[in-house]
C-alpha cells in the first residue's frame, strides 16, 4: 500500500507541516509585535466647531468667502514639492568659495535671496519628517497629518488610495479646485480629486528629466489660469539624481540650479493672495538613498512666501523646524477648510497673520487658530479612545488637566497660547508612543506556539527513522495536528488570537507527551566537537539580545563560520581511524584527503576575509568606510567604469566555469538529452546577456541612451532561466547511456564515472543471478546522477541572483560560490574520516547543517545588506522592469509586483541558494568519494562506494529518512535564530533601540526564515524527484534488456 512515491510525497508533506507551525506561530507574534494603527472613518465637516468670536475678516473677502471653522487668511496657495529636497541643498553659505563648494551647496540661493529681501514675507524652516521617508509614507502624512506606524514601511511598492480623511478632500468638499503637475503617484493616492492634472510615471528611478519637463510645460500655463485654488507641482529630478548618481555628483549642481530658476520664476509670478509653499517630502543620504531615520533622510526644507504675509519679526529665529505633519492644519486653516479628522499636527499660527490685519487682530487669529486645532485634536483622540484603545495614563492625565486650564482660568494671550501649544506637543508624543504599542499576550502566546513547534521539529529529527511504513501513524498524526491547527483560525473572528494560540500550543503539547515513547529512550552521546558547535550556535543564538552584538553580527557571523570549518577540519585530522593499530598516538600521515582539507581551510579563510569588502556600513558602524561595490557601473565615474567591468568579468566568468567545470567531469554533460543540452548552454547565454547588460548600462551613464533598450536583456535571461529550471525539473536525468558497440567519444576525465558494475549490480538485484555482461551499456554521470540537476538548477539561479545583484557583486557571489565549495570539501572529508560505514556517511546530522546554516546568514552579509531598511538595495526593482507598459491600470500593478519580489530576490539571494542547495550537504561526501577517490580513507573500497550518489536509489528508506532530518536540522537552526530575535525584540521593547535595531533585525530574520522554509521545500522537492526519477530510469533500463 506506501509504496516509494508516497512515502516521498509524505516526507514533503512532513517537512510542509512542521515548518508551517513554526510559521504560524511567527505570524502570531509579528501580529502582536508589529501593531497597526487603527483607522477612524471619520472626516472634519464644516460645522463641527464654528467660533462665535468676532474676528474681523479682511483677507478672504475677495471671494466672499468667510471660510469654515475661522477666515482664510490667503484664497489660493501653490505648492511645489521637490522631492528629496534636503534642508542643506536651501541654505546659503556667503563664506563658502564657489570652487569649494560641493555639488550640492550654494546651488539654490533664491531662499536666501528671498529672505534679505522679504524678511517678513518669507520663512525658511527645517521640515522633520517621520520614518519611513518613502515618498509614498511622506505624501499620506503630508496630506492626512497623521504619524506613519512601523509596519506602513511595506506599503511603498503598493500605492493605494487614501480614504482616511485629508486635506485634499477637504479642499474639494469645500469648492476648491485641486490641479496637479508631475508625480503620478498622486493619482494613485486621490483617484479623481483634481480638476486638472498633468502626471507622468515616477517609478523609473534612472530617468532624471520626464517628470520635471512635463511640469515646467506645464507650470507657467496653470499659473495663468485662475480656476484652481490649489496647485500642486511635484518634481523628481533631485530624487532621481540622488539614486542615480548620489548628491555629490555634477548633475546634481544642475538639477538644483534647475529648481531654483523655476522657484524664482513662480516667485515673481505669485499674486497677493496666493500663499506659495516649498518643500521637500524626505531628504536623502550621502549616498542619495531614503527611506530610514537618519537625519540626512528626514530633515527636508520648507519655504513659505506670500506677498501679504505679515511675520513678527522675532518668529522666525524661535523657530527651530517644523514637523511634517503640521503642514496639514497650517494649510487646512489658512485656507478656510476644516482641519482632517485624523491630523495630528500644529497649526503653524504665525503664517495666518496677514497684512491688512494689526498686530492685536493677528494675535487673536493665532490664538483662535491653537483653539481650533486643540479642539479637533482632543476630539480625534477621544475617538481614538472610544474605539477600545488604550492610552499612557500619565499623560492622558496631563492632556486632561492642561485643557482644564484653559477653559477654567482667564489666561493672557500668551499664556493661552503656550498651552495649546504643549497641549498639542503632548498629544503627538502620547499617540507616536502607542503606535508602538504591543499586544502582550499574543506575543507571549506566539512564541509559546513557536517553542512548542521547535520541540516538534526536535523530536523527529532525533527520530527520522519515523517515515518507516510501521511508523507511518506517527507521520500522519503531524499532518492531522497541523491540519487542525490551522483549521483553529477559522474561528478568528470569535476568538482572540491569543486564546488560539494557546489551544494550537497545547494540542502540539499534548502530541508530544502522547508519543514520548519515540524519544523517550534516546541517549545523545556528545564529543568535544559537538560541545564546541553547541557553544558557536548558543553565542549565535543568544547574540540577539545584544544591541552591539546585533550592529556587529556580520563581524561574529564570519568568526563562527571559520571556527565551525577549522572544528570540522580537526576532527578530520584526527579522528579516531588516524590512530596507531594500538588506539594509542597519532599517525601522522600526510594522506590526499587531509592535505586538500588544509588547502580548503585556507581557501575558506581568505575568502571569508575577502568577503569583508563587500559588507556595506551600519549607520552605527560609524568607523565602517563603505566600499565603492554598492554603487552600480551607471553611478561610478566614467574613467572607473573599465575597472569595475573588467574586475566583475572574471568573477562572472568563474562562477559559471567552475560548476560547469565540476559537471563535465563527473560526466553529466554528455549526450543529447534535452535537460542536458540546456544545462549546456543555458549558463553560457546567462553570462553572455549579463555581461552585454552591464556593457549596455556603461554605455548608457556615458551616451545617455534611452531606458528602452536596457530591460531586454535581463528579460531574455529570466525567460532563459525560466526555461531551463522547468526542463531541468521535467527531466532531470543528467546521464549518458552509450551502448558498448558506440565507438563514440565521450567528454570525461574520470574513469571512476563509468560504472559497468552499477549495472550488473542493478540486474543482480532485480532478476536474480542471471547474469549476462554482453550488453551492459555504460552510464556516464550516474555517481553524481542526484546532484547534477541541481548544481544546475544553482547555476541558474545564480545567474538571475548576478544580474539582479549587480555587477559589483559579482566578485561576492563568487567568494560565497568558493566559501561553500571548501566547507563542502572539508565536510566531505570529515565525513569519510569519521564515519565507519557508507550509511553514517549519508546521514548528515545536525552538525553538517551548522556551517551550510552560518554560511547562508554568512552570504547575507556578503551580498551586501544589513538588518536595516535603509540597506535595501531599491535599485534592484529596476532589472528588467520599466514603468509606464499598459498605462495605469493591471501593468503597472504587474510591474510593482515584479519589482518587489526583485527586491526580495536581492536581498534573500543567499538564503534562497543556500536553501535550494541544502540537499548538497548529504551528497557531497558520496559524490566526492567517487570522483576524487583519493580523498577516501582505503578502508572504504567496496563496490558500494564507487556507486557514488547512486547508493541512495538503492536504499530508498534510509535515504528518506536522511532527507528529512537534514531538511529539519536546517529549519530548526533558522527557525531558532528567528525565535531568539523574536524574543530579544519583545524582551528589549522598551529598550531606546528598538526600532533602530531589533525590531528590523526580527523582521529581516523572520523574512529569511519565510524564504528558506520555501526553498527548502523546493530543493527537497526537486531531489525527491531526481530520486523517483533514477528508479523508475534504473527499472526500465533492466526490463529493456
Ligand atoms: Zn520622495
Ligand atoms: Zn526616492
Amino acid at each position: 500500500m506506501w509504496g516509494p512515491g508516497w512515502s516521498s510525497c509524505l516526507l514533503f508533506i512532513l517537512v510542509l507541516c512542521l515548518s508551517e507551525l513554526v510559521t504560524v506561530g511567527l505570524l502570531i507574534f509579528s501580529h502582536g509585535f508589529l501593531l497597526t494603527r487603527q483607522v477612524v472613518p471619520f472626516s472634519s465637516t464644516c460645522h463641527d466647531f464654528k467660533l462665535k468670536n468676532n474676528i474681523q475678516d479682511g483677507s478672504a473677502s475677495a471671494d466672499n468667502d468667510a471660510g469654515c471653522w475661522m477666515p482664510p487668511a490667503f484664497n489660493r496657495s501653490v505648492i511645489l514639492i521637490v522631492d528629496a529636497l534636503r534642508y542643506d541643498f536651501t541654505i546659503y553659505n556667503h563664506s563658502l568659495k564657489d570652487e569649494d563648494a560641493l555639488p550640492y551647496q550654494n546651488k539654490m540661493p533664491v531662499f536666501d535671496s528671498m529672505l534679505r529681501s522679504h524678511a517678513r514675507q518669507s520663512l525658511l524652516v527645517p521640515f522633520v519628517a517621520d520614518a519611513p521617508t518613502t515618498t509614498m509614507q511622506r505624501l499620506k502624512g503630508l496630506t492626512t497629518g497623521s504619524l506613519p506606524t512601523f509596519i506602513d514601511a511595506s506599503h511603498n511598492f503598493a500605492s493605494e488610495e487614501i480614504t482616511e480623511d485629508n486635506i485634499i478632500d477637504q479642499l474639494v468638499r469645500n469648492g476648491k479646485q485641486i490641479t496637479v503637475l508631475g508625480d503620478d503617484t498622486w493619482a494613485s493616492l486621490f483617484p479623481h480629486r483634481f480638476t486638472r492634472s498633468h502626471l507622468f510615471p515616477s517609478f523609473d528611478v534612472m530617468d532624471l528629466h520626464t517628470v520635471d519637463r512635463g511640469v515646467k510645460k506645464h507650470l507657467a500655463e496653470e499659473l495663468g489660469k485662475g480656476e484652481w485654488k490649489v496647485l500642486i507641482a511635484h518634481f523628481l529630478g533631485v530624487d532621481h539624481c540622488g539614486h542615480r548618481y548620489g548628491p555629490t555628483h555634477p548633475e546634481m549642481e544642475a538639477k538644483l540650479k534647475e529648481m531654483n530658476q523655476v522657484i524664482e520664476n513662480v516667485v515673481n509670478m505669485i499674486e497677493r493672495d496666493t500663499l506659495l509653499l516649498v518643500l521637500g517630502d524626505h531628504g536623502m543620504t550621502p549616498t542619495g538613498d531614503h527611506g530610514g531615520d537618519s537625519s540626512y533622510e528626514v530633515t527636508s526644507a520648507l519655504f513659505l512666501y506670500s506677498p501679504a504675509l505679515a511675520l513678527f519679526p522675532h518668529t522666525t529665529p524661535a523657530l527651530q523646524s517644523m514637523a511634517q505633519v503640521d503642514l496639514v492644519p497650517t494649510l487646512a486653516l489658512a485656507l478656510g477648510v476644516p482641519v482632517p479628522y485624523s491630523s495630528l499636527g500644529k497649526v503653524l499660527e504665525h503664517i495666518l497673520v496677514t497684512t491688512d490685519v494689526t498686530e492685536d487682530e493677528g494675535d487673536a487669529r493665532q490664538i483662535q487658530a491653537l483653539a481650533l486645532n486643540v479642539k479637533q485634536v482632543q476630539r480625534y483622540l477621544d475617538a481614538y479612545k472610544d474605539r477600545g484603545n488604550i492610552y499612557p495614563e500619565d499623560l492622558w492625565q496631563k492632556l486632561k488637566s492642561l485643557n482644564k486650564t484653559v477653559s477654567e482660568t482667564k489666561l493672557s494671550p500668551r499664556e493661552q497660547k503656550r498651552i495649546f501649544t504643549e497641549y498639542l506637543v503632548l498629544a503627538k508624543v502620547m499617540c507616536q508612543e502607542i503606535w508602538v504599542k504591543f499586544n502582550v499576550a499574543e506575543i507571549l502566546s506566539g512564541l509559546f506556539l513557536m517553542f512548542t513547534a521547535l520541540l516538534l521539529l526536535l523530536v523527529f529529527i532525533i527520530c527520522p527513522s519515523t517515515l518507516l511504513t510501521e511508523k507511518i501513524s506517527v507521520v500522519r498524526g503531524v499532518i492531522l495536528l497541523t491540519l487542525i491547527v490551522n483549521l483553529l483560525f477559522v474561528f478568528s473572528s470569535y476568538f482572540t488570537l491569543t486564546f488560539l494560540s494557546c489551544v494550537a500550543s497545547c494540542l502540539i503539547v499534548a502530541w508530544l507527551i502522547k508519543h514520548r515513547q519515540l524519544y523517550a529512550k534516546t541517549k545523545f552521546v556528545l564529543s568535544a566537537p559537538h560541545y564546541i558547535r553547541l557553544l558557536l550556535m548558543a553565542v549565535l543564538f543568544l547574540g540577539s539580545f545584544s544591541n552591539s552584538y546585533v550592529v556587529m553580527e556580520n563581524h561574529v557571523v564570519a568568526f563562527i563560520l571559520l571556527s565551525l570549518v577549522s572544528v570540522e577540519a580537526i576532527t578530520a585530522y584526527m579522528s579516531q581511524h588516524n590512530k596507531g593499530a594500538g588506539g594509542k598516538g597519532f599517525k601522522f600521515s600526510m594522506n590526499p584527503g587531509i592535505v586538500s582539507c588544509w588547502l580548503a581551510m585556507c581557501m575558506m579563510l581568505v575568502c571569508v576575509r575577502c568577503s569583508t569588502w563587500f559588507w556595506k556600513c551600519r549607520e552605527e558602524q560609524y568607523w565602517c568606510i563603505p566600499g565603492q561595490v554598492h554603487i552600480p557601473l551607471t553611478g561610478l565615474p566614467p574613467d572607473a567604469h573599465n575597472v569595475r567591468y573588467f574586475t566583475s568579468l572574471p568573477s562572472l566568468g568563474l562562477l559559471i566555469w567552475l560548476p560547469r567545470r565540476w559537471l563535465l567531469t563527473c560526466g553529466n554533460l554528455n549526450g543529447t538529452r534535452f535537460g542536458v543540452l540546456l544545462t549546456r548552454y543555458t549558463p553560457l547565454a546567462c553570462g553572455v546577456l549579463v555581461a552585454a547588460y552591464w556593457a549596455l548600462q556603461a554605455a548608457t551613464a556615458v551616451y545617455n541612451i534611452g531606458i528602452k533598450e536596457q530591460v531586454m536583456l535581463p528579460r531574455l535571461l529570466f525567460l532563459a532561466s525560466i526555461i531551463h529550471l522547468t526542463a531541468v525539473f521535467a527531466l532531470p536525468l543528467l546521464i549518458y547511456e552509450l551502448h558498448p558497440s558506440s565507438k563514440a567519444t565521450v567528454h570525461c576525465n574520470s574513469p571512476t564515472a563509468l560504472i559497468p558494475q552499477l549495472y550488473r549490480r542493478l540486474k543482480e538485484k532485480y532478476n536474480g543471478q542471471n547474469m549476462q555482461s554482453a550488453n551492459i551499456p555504460v552510464v556516464y554521470g550516474l555517481a553524481t546522477g542526484v546532484s547534477a540537476p541541481l548544481v544546475a538548477v544553482v547555476i541558474t539561479v545564480l545567474m538571475v541572483v548576478v544580474v539582479v545583484a549587480g555587477d559589483g557583486l559579482t566578485g561576492a557571489l563568487l567568494l560565497l560560490f568558493l566559501s561553500a565549495a571548501a566547507s563542502l570539501l572539508v565536510q566531505a572529508v570529515s565525513a569519510w574520516r569519521t564515519s565507519h560505514n557508507v550509511e553514517a556517511i549519508s546521514e548528515p546530522g545536525l552538525q553538517r547543517v551548522c556551517s551550510w546554516f552560518v554560511l547562508s546568514l554568512h552570504g547575507f552579509y556578503t551580498t551586501g545588506h544589513q538588518p536595516t531598511f535603509p540597506s535595501l538595495h531599491w535599485g534592484a526593482a529596476f532589472v528588467g522592469v520599466r514603468v509606464g507598459e499598459g498605462g495605469s491600470g493591471v501593468g503597472w500593478n504587474m510591474n510593482t509586483a515584479a519589482s518587489a519580489f526583485l527586491v526580495g530576490l536581492n536581498t534573500y539571494s543567499s538564503h534562497l541558494v543556500f536553501g535550494l542547495a541544502l540537499p548538497l550537504v548529504l551528497l557531497a561526501p558520496l559524490a566526492l568519494g567517487v570522483i576524487a577517490p583519493k580523498l577516501r580513507p582505503t578502508r572504504f573500497e567496496g563496490d558500494e562506494t564507487r556507486h557514488g550518489e547512486f547508493t541512495l536509489v538503492e536504499k530508498p528508506d534510509q535515504t528518506r529518512s536522511s532527507l528529512l532530518s537534514l531538511s529539519l536540522s536546517y529549519i530548526l537552526l533558522h527557525a531558532a535564530k528567528v525565535f531568539f530575535s523574536a524574543m530579544a525584540a519583545f524582551i528589549l521593547r522598551r529598550h531606546l533601540m528598538v526600532w533602530k535595531i531589533f525590531a528590523p533585525h526580527f523582521i529581516f530574520e523572520a523574512v529569511g526564515f519565510l524564504v528558506t522554509c520555501a526553498s527548502v521545500i523546493i530543493g527537497l522537492g526537486f531531489t525527491l524527484r531526481v530520486l523517483g526519477v533514477l528508479t523508475s530510469w534504473s527499472e526500465q533500463l533492466l526490463r529493456r534488456s
